[in-house]
């Protein structure tokens, strides 16, 4: 069957690593059934040829409108697809959205009708804030890391920035690449408008991933490899963090100055 990744290398590399990542994250546990969405802007790798094909659906309402996308096309995962089908199927577990100039609605054009996720509108959202916003950001992903959604069930973890600070002390690392840190937004019903809102004030806060209390993760960055390592390294600390309280002490954790020497040789943000 013919697919629109077929001649189209810069786009087809940008399904692989979508596929590649989707993959990792059913690996880790953090995918079970159809948990978890991956939205990718692909505008900049769609040319003329794939401007002209035509729709393979209905118009579908977006459910609000966002002038930021006007043109713009997007990789969805489907509704209902699983993260570990998706790793092996791409195209027939999501498919290329084309955003019409109202800018409320879209279609589907490659390579089958597959409807994406419920959590579309909120994806969207996000990434019609971060055009707004001038940002490089293309890639937007939310999944279930067990450790880190472990940590929310306690009320101490919920406070601004007090995991960030554990999981950045934990290893340098974490603070090198995830520089800015984890936000939380607390409890709110899935898909609803409140948690979409909720999400794009903790990121306009200055983070690239945001913790949703007692569920998971959603994370931004320029491409999906990029926001996939940054919920990696946070949970790897995560791991560590519950390997010593294991061992039965409380991690010392590195000190504030050792932090902040490492903000400064390496420029990092916060
Ligand atoms: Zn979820």
């Amino acid at each position: 069957m013919e697919s629109v990744l077929d001649n189209h290398e810069e786009l087809k590399q940008v399904v692989e690593n979508v596929a590649e990542v989707a993959g990792y994250l059913w690996q880790k546990g953090w995918a079970e059934r159809n948990g978890g969405n991956i939205t990718v802007n692909i505008t900049e790798q769609v040319d003329e040829s794939v401007r002209q094909l035509p729709a393979i659906s209905p118009v579908y309402s977006i459910g609000t409108t966002l002038p930021h996308l006007k043109g713009c096309y997007f990789y969805c995962k489907g509704t209902n697809m699983r993260m570990r089908d998706l790793a092996r199927w791409p195209m027939d577990n999501g498919s290329v959205i084309r955003i019409l100039d109202d800018c409320a609605t879209y279609v589907i054009i490659a390579d089958k009708p597959v409807k994406p996720t419920s959590e579309l509108p909120s994806h969207l959202a996000v990434h019609n804030y971060l055009l707004a916003k001038g940002s490089p950001y293309r890639a937007s992903l939310h999944t279930h890391p067990i450790e880190l959604v472990a940590l929310t069930h306690s009320k101490k973890f919920l406070e601004e920035d007090v995991a960030t600070k554990v999981l950045w002390s934990m290893i340098p690392e974490t603070k090198a690449f995830c520089p800015r840190g984890l936000g939380m937004v607390p409890y709110m019903l899935p898909s609803s408008v409140e948690l979409a809102d909720a999400t794009i004030k903790a990121i306009d806060d200055d983070y690239d991933v945001v913790m949703w209390e007692k569920h998971g993760v959603f994370a931004v960055d320029t491409n999906i490899m990029s926001a996939f390592d940054q919920v990696d390294v946070l949970n790897k600390a995560a791991l560590i963090y519950i390997a010593a309280k294991n061992m039965g002490f409380e991690p010392e954790g590195m000190s504030d100055a050792q932090m902040k020497e490492l903000s400064d040789v390496f420029g990092l943000p916060k």
